[in-house]
């Protein structure tokens, strides 16, 4: 098991839990698929100082699980339609949950779009 430390010391996991979150995402995607999605991928890595610029101006929180590499955002269609509102993500985001994730949807300020293994 190797020891990752991700950024001046800020985060330090094993990188077998990011491993484990990146062979969950490709069973997402597949899941997504199976419930009549289509998938576009966006944010998964976030650099420190990008999470601390987003937290500076009311979005996200520093201590992203993005900068852990714990987290993905994905952009769902339907009939070619991008989907924006939370509820679009629900049964995605439901099936998540089953797996042991944390689905954005939860959150205080909901982020349906994103995935993330932690929160
Ligand atoms: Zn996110």
């Amino acid at each position: 098991m190797w020891i990752l430390g991700c950024y001046q010391g800020v985060v330090s996991l094993t990188v077998d839990v990011q491993w484990r979150f990146a062979s969950l995402v490709a069973h997402l995607i597949l899941e997504a698929n199976r419930l009549g999605y289509n998938v576009t991928l966006g944010e998964a890595w976030r650099h420190p100082v990008m999470a601390a610029w987003y937290a500076a101006r009311g979005k996200g929180v520093r201590e992203s699980f993005h900068t852990k590499r714990l987290a993905i955002d994905l952009q769902l269609f339907r009939d070619s339609v991008y989907l924006t509102s939370t509820e679009d993500y629900t049964p995605l985001g439901v099936w998540w949950e089953a797996q042991g994730g944390t689905w954005g949807g939860r959150f205080k300020r909901a982020d349906g779009n994103h995935f993330s293994l932690g929160e």
